[in-house]
């Protein structure tokens, strides 16, 4: 990490200070608070000195008078490059105020973030910076503004950030947005949490011990450390797992950097001499890394006195990788991927990476106008999640797995209650066809149909489930259905 700014830098704040001077942010501070947060933040990520300059600049030409010919000028064509991009990001979420047409927009956004993305990768990562600087600094913004972008950043920016496997980020992201987007939940689930670890304590250091001495005696060396899950991640997997807390077992978790991968496979024979591992639970991620990159060895076992504990096993590499992911390839292959950058390759990505090229490519083509079959796209960016459509082009996006019922109802509950067959890309379907990325679903209803018992079977996501099991109430009279009517934030 770089100690002290390059002339370049210095000069580029210098730019910043006099183009942002008067202006003031809503937390009352001077503007340029924001450019130098973004740019600390990217100096903590390791970013390349052309990135840095960019996250400087990023608001420049859209809220200043400088022009992106002075920003060329001065620090060339590289850095011009990323403002213009950042740039481009945020005119295309400026149209998009309204919440309540928040879905097209994401579309929207994410159409222009792979075509910016085609360009250069490092654009997206100024502007996870410059959001996630946004984020920490939220509370100074009117509460509708709150909801929405950190309702944005929870299902936009949160799942890019994973994608990138930029774990730290990922983390920082969901939690600070889910508090705003749910604040409720997010202090039960908190506490919950905390309470958890608490009385997990004093287990925990004895297991901590009992694994240090194992490794001691094999000498490997290695570091140990608790992780602490987090609020939004607990929140999905309670979601998955009908909220039952006795099937998370990754609340507790310990992990363990070892030197090199034959100690990560040792250290995982003797934590399995020394606690019974629960069937089914182990994975190795070294051998099949996920598709983010992410590599480690995870088992979850049954400790002496009944808890269940995961380990975590990975090298320092994988490690700093999992935290940091496609920032710590620019870091530890600055100068390659940049020169790469600069001619316009990109088949030098690490492998791990190589959906970015898939993207890039999709990006170009669709920068041609040519059409884009978004089935074809192996589009993992939200690897949980799938995109359909309504007939008139709306764009939904569901959980992997959902069914009919579950659009439906994730229109409107006056659709889901009155659902008489679907119609999926055109043809007649049933509802229990698993919906597909790309799908175009059209809900037939008739006001006469009521909700069924038998349709508890063919939904898939909580949000259905409950908006289902209400209707189902006995007496779920008109007024009860005229309150929830108003269900848009
Ligand atoms: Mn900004």
């Amino acid at each position: 990490m770089p100690t002290k700014d390059s002339d370049r830098i210095k000069k580029a704040v210098t730019m910043a200070t006099k183009a942002h001077e008067g202006q003031l942010r809503k937390t009352g501070e001077p503007y340029l608070v924001h450019p130098l947060a973004v740019k600390k933040i990217l100096e903590e990520w390791g970013m390349d000195e052309d990135t840095i300059i960019a996250g400087i600049l990023h608001d420049t030409i859209e809220d200043t008078e400088l022009t992106l010919n002075d920003i060329k000028q001065e620090f060339g064509e590289s850095v011009a490059f990323l403002v213009d991009g950042v740039t481009k990001l945020s005119t295309a979420r400026n149209g998009m105020r309204d919440i309540d047409t928040y879905l097209p927009a994401t579309k929207d956004n994410f159409l222009r973030l792979m075509i910016a993305l085609g360009d250069d990768i490092r654009v997206l990562i100024i502007k996870l910076a410059d959001r996630l600087h946004n984020l920490r600094t939220l509370s100074a913004l009117p509460p509708d503004k709150q909801k929405k972008i950190a309702k944005e950043s929870l299902e936009v920016f949160a799942p890019l950030a994973d994608r990138l496997n930029m774990g730290l980020l990922r983390v920082e992201m969901a939690d600070l947005s889910f508090k705003y987007v749910n604040p409720k939940r997010f202090d039960e689930l908190k506490n919950l949490i905390d309470k958890y670890n608490k009385s997990a304590e004093k287990s925990l250091q004895k297991i901590e011990q009992e694994v240090s001495q194992a490794l001691k005696k094999e000498k490997i060396a290695f570091s140990i450390s608790g992780r602490v899950k987090s609020v939004y991640s607990l929140h999905k997997k309670l979601a998955k797992h009908n909220q039952n807390i006795n099937e998370i077992y990754d609340l507790t978790a310990l992990r363990i950097i070892v030197d090199d991968i034959t100690d990560c496979y040792l250290t995982l024979g003797i934590i399995h001499s020394l606690y019974m591992p629960m069937n089914g639970r182990i994975k190795d991620y070294i051998a099949m890394p996920k598709q983010n990159g992410y590599q480690s060895l995870h088992t979850t076992v049954i400790t002496k006195d009944k808890r269940i504990v995961e380990f975590q096993i990975r090298t320092k590499e994988m490690h700093e990788y999992a935290e940091r992911g496609l920032a710590a390839s620019f870091y530890y292959n600055e100068q390659k991927l940049t020169e790469n950058y600069k001619k316009g390759k990109i088949e030098h990505l690490p492998t791990n990476l190589l959906w970015i090229t898939e993207l890039q490519m999709t990006a170009a083509k669709l920068r041609e106008g040519k059409k884009v079959d978004l089935k074809k796209l192996k589009l993992n960016l939200f690897s949980d999640k799938i995109f359909v459509y309504t007939p008139k082009g709306d764009i939904i996006d569901l959980p992997k797995g959902a069914l009919p019922l579950d659009f439906a109802y994730r229109l409107h509950s006056e659709i889901g209650d009155h659902v008489v067959g679907v119609k999926i890309n055109g043809k007649m379907s049933n509802l229990n066809k698993k919906l597909e990325h790309g799908d175009v679903v059209e809900i037939l209803t008739n006001k006469n149909q009521t909700p069924k018992q038998s349709w508890l079977d063919k939904i898939f996501t909580s949000h259905a489930r409950s908006k289902l099991m209400r209707a189902l109430r006995p007496n779920s009279s008109q007024e009860t259905k005229k309150k929830r009517k108003p269900r848009k934030q």
